[in-house]
């Protein structure tokens, strides 16, 4: 492993700020159970500590204030989340109580803990591997069904998992060539590459290719989209972003650090996070057809992955949505026509057909009709060329998207050398650098600074 272990003894809280029922502080490290015994006094005095066991009492400041009544876990090496003696104490969840208890553990011995430290300590004791560290990062911020699932997939080593016959492979190929080496004068027959190349194909290269598929499938369903509701005034834009959310409320959860200023807000569509933007406030005060105003509805367009442009279907096809469309029509998007309940069947053909031959979803934002419609519509433009698979078994980031594409480039070259009867030790290094490359996944041979950036993604405490 590339660090040194640390044997410091490292605490934090690990449950969010604000008040809670209950918070936790968390120690990890060969001073865990010392700092235990000094702040706790369990109510039953006789009970020595035993590992794994919840004990209830209170933790006393070193001037004999009583700071919290606890419970309090002690958890020996190595069957611990950091595979090092860990203690917990369950306090109230109030912030200043469970400052005040942290502040008596760092007295009694212990530092305060990196972003993502404990999960580091995990990874570098060989518990978790890397792809897993990261599954945890992933776990805590995602934002739909679908991607907390994907997180405790990669959690439970997936993606190591679905790598490993890849690795095998490319070792088996190794062998053979490295036997080839041994015993030179059996060289063309042995490395007639024919049937090595064909291995390299279907154990490696093929499978490669179906990692960097599920790679871009994981991308959407972990980072999302960004949709722009777009229409002149009083098309319907507020009402279809509300029919939206009243569909998906139960399905999201509040994000925070969403930018207020304008109007965003998160819907799940089969998975997919999609982040709306309301454009309302674009044309509220500037005249969109001129200057400033059109300035900021571009900027505005431009950050869009995707417009839902919005006509009223009884008004028509006006000339101000005409001007506006033409800052839309070369982008992705899709034609949706609102106010459905106001006509009757058949009277928006006419309009539907000026889009022709892109598609046109019709709906009516006040009663709710159809906003399924425009949920598939989206799903389809959203995945548009992916082959989405309904649940896909892992879903690299875009770190293994890297290291994927760069063991592919150097499988490529070995494939040529391969063909070209190319001398075996070439060969060989060619091999042993793309399974090194692989190896950067899970962490087998990954840098620290590199570790670094992974691992301060995470917020204290875990
Ligand atoms: P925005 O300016 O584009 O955000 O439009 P609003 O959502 O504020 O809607 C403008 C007006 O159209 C409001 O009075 C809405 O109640 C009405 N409206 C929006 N959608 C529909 C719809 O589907 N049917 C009908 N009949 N009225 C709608």
């Amino acid at each position: 492993m590339a660090a040194p272990r640390k044997t410091d003894t490292i605490a934090a809280v690990a449950t969010p700020p604000g008040t809670g029922g209950i918070g936790i502080i968390r120690i990890s490290g060969s001073k865990a159970l010392a700092i235990l015994q000094h702040l706790f006094r369990p109510r039953n005095k006789r009970k020595t500590l035993q590992s794994h066991k919840l004990y209830y009492g209170t933790v006393v400041a070193d001037d004999g204030r009583v700071l919290d009544e606890v419970l309090a876990v002690y958890m020996r090496a190595p069957a611990t989340y950091t595979r090092e003696d860990v203690v917990e104490l369950h306090s109230h969840g109030s912030w200043l109580v469970l400052q005040s208890l942290l502040a008596e553990v760092f007295r009694a011995g212990a530092r305060a803990a990196e972003p993502g430290e404990f999960t580091k300590r995990a990874f570098l004791a060989g518990r978790i591997d890397l792809t897993q560290a990261e599954a945890v990062i992933d776990l805590l911020g995602a934002q739909t069904a679908s991607g907390m699932e994907l997180a405790v997939e990669q959690m439970q080593g997936r993606l190591a998992e679905e790598l490993e016959p890849v690795r095998q492979a490319l070792a088996r190929i190794l062998a053979v060539v490295e036997v080839a080496i041994d015993f030179p004068d059996d060289d063309v027959e042995i490395l007639a590459g024919e049937e090595l190349g064909k291995q390299l194909q279907a154990e490696v290269l093929d499978r490669l290719e179906q990692l960097l598929c599920l790679a871009d499938q994981g991308r959407v369903i972990r980072e999302g989209v960004h949709a722009v509701i777009a229409g002149r005034p009083n098309v319907g834009k507020s009402s279809l972003l509300n029919a939206l959310l009243r569909e998906e409320r139960a399905l999201v959860s509040d994000i925070p650090g969403t930018t207020r200023d304008t109007i965003e807000e998160l819907i799940s569509v089969r998975g997919i996070p999609v982040y709306l933007v309301d454009t309302a406030g674009i044309h509220e005060h500037d005249d969109l057809v001129e200057g400033l105003g059109i300035e900021r509805a571009r900027a505005k367009l431009a950050e869009a992955d995707l417009v839902l442009f919005l006509v009223d279907g009884k008004a028509g096809f006006t000339e101000q949505d005409r001007e506006l469309y033409t800052l839309i029509r070369d982008k992705k998007h899709i034609v949706v026509l609102n106010k459905m309940d106001l006509l009757a069947d058949g009277e928006s053909d006419g309009l539907a057909a000026g889009f022709a031959p892109h598609p046109v979803v019709r709906l009516s934002a006040r009663t709710g009709e159809n906003i399924d419609g425009l949920q598939e519509a989206l799903y389809g433009v959203l995945t548009e060329g992916l082959s989405m698979t309904e649940r896909p078994a892992c879903a690299p980031n875009t770190r293994h998207r890297a290291i994927l594409e760069k063991t592919r480039a150097a499988c490529l070259r070995l494939r040529d050398a391969l063909r070209q009867g190319a001398p075996a030790d070439l060969v060989a290094v060619e091999l042993q650098e793309s399974l090194d490359i692989l190896g950067d996944i899970v962490g087998l041979t990954t840098p620290e600074d590199v570790l670094d950036i992974i691992f301060s993604e995470f917020c204290i405490g875990k």
